[in-house]
């Protein structure tokens, strides 16, 4: 995205040297790193006190920030000047994000935790601790009747989207994970990873296959798709992952979610669409802030979307969350005037920390409280009243 501009004004990194000596609180600061952001953008309110909403969802969309602690989410208010879609959620809870196996959760733990609800060790993609595969969401939504999607900014076969769609006992298998794709009856999905369904090891041409035998259209990117809003629908418009939002992605998480959404919502018996900020995990584990700001932006932008038609039709809950916080972001300073952010990271990698829950729409205040990653999917089926 050209549009999306930052400037990063300066690294200084500090050697942690005496991380406990209470005198020399300097030395606690392992990287502070200050972003800038020029690129403001005023959020329309959609969603006022006047918005009227049904009593159950008939249709839930479901963001994943992945890695994407209150921090992170903070970060990116600060820099748009102290407002943003998201503060439109205003239910709120905390998910605990340990994994069955660790600690720290991997985003394949994560994802199955709240796809599945069900806790299980890290890399396992939709499936128990002993290896059963476990029905996901979107699934359940698919039997239950309804339109199913999932847009992202990596490979569709990548951990999280994966978690809705795949059952295999190690995440990095994406030729296998991508074979869960056909008869899926997904009728929408939108990412990279293009190479994992046509220059796979078993020879087979998962696009061929799912053109001829099941209908679906696929494109290489969303311009060429603009006049097909039909249901099976797959835009596939990197052979892996998408490059990062500031340099030339073809097309925003805003403009796939409503893509996604205009092809859903003509399913009279409701959808489930995921929604993923696939790369704010990587601004983490790279310690960039500028990286981070500009990813939840993407992610809020498409929220924005899902706020638009939540409220003029009134049957959609929107949820987000995130699968763990990644980096141990903190916030030393900011200015909203100039959209200054400076962050200080204490890791490269995951946190144990909770993230938050965000939800607006029929059964949003289900979503208040302190609970477990697993309990978003108990909570979800339970408004959409998918389960068996
Ligand atoms: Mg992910
Ligand atoms: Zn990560």
């Amino acid at each position: 995205m050209k549009s999306l501009k930052h400037t990063t004004l300066g690294l200084v990194a500090l050697a942690c040297t005496s991380a406990f000596a209470q005198e020399n609180y300097k030395d606690l600061i392992n990287k502070v790193e200050i972003s800038e952001y020029s690129d403001r953008y005023t959020p329309v309110q959609y969603i006022t006190p006047a918005t009227k909403f049904s009593k159950k969802p008939k249709n839930v969309i479901f963001f994943i920030g992945d890695g994407m602690g209150q921090a992170q989410v903070y970060a990116a208010l600060t820099a748009n000047g102290g407002q943003m879609y998201m503060s439109q959620l205003n239910l709120c809870g905390y998910s605990q994000t340990q994994s069955w196996s660790d600690y720290v959760t991997d985003s394949a733990a994560g994802g199955t935790a709240l796809a599945c609800g069900q806790k299980t060790r890290n890399y396992m993609v939709g499936m128990s601790p002993d290896s059963v595969a476990i029905p996901s969401m979107l699934e359940l939504a698919e039997k239950a009747g309804k339109a199913t999607g999932v847009v992202v900014t990596v490979a569709v076969t990548h951990a999280t989207p994966a978690s809705f769609v795949a059952h295999v006992n190690d995440r990095h298998k994406y030729e296998e994970i991508a074979s869960f794709y056909p008869n899926s009856g997904i009728d929408v999905f939108i990412g990279g990873g293009m190479k994992h369904f046509t220059e796979r090891k078993d020879g087979r041409n998962l696009v061929k296959e799912m053109t001829e035998k099941e209908g679906y259209r696929f494109y290489e990117d969303l311009n060429s798709a603009k006049n097909d809003n039909k249901s099976k629908l797959a835009v596939l418009a990197y052979p892996e992952h998408m490059p990062d939002v500031t340099s030339d992605r073809k097309f925003s998480l805003a403009e796939s979610t409503k893509k996604a959404i205009d092809i859903l919502r003509q399913d009279k018996n409701g959808f489930f669409l995921m929604v993923e900020g696939s790369q704010i995990d990587w601004g983490g584990h790279h310690n960039v802030i500028s990286e981070v700001v500009n990813e939840v932006i993407d992610m809020d932008k498409a929220v924005g979307e899902a706020l638009k038609f939540a409220a003029e039709d009134g049957e959609t809950l929107i949820v987000i969350t995130a699968d763990h916080e990644t980096g141990g972001l903190s916030i030393i300073n900011g200015d909203y005037k100039t959209g200054a952010v400076k962050a200080n990271f204490s890791s490269g990698n995951h946190t144990g920390i909770m993230v938050p829950v965000y939800a607006v729409g029929p059964g949003a205040e289900e979503f208040h409280g302190w609970y477990q990653n697993t309990e978003v999917f108990d909570r979800i089926v339970k408004q959409l009243n998918i389960k068996k």
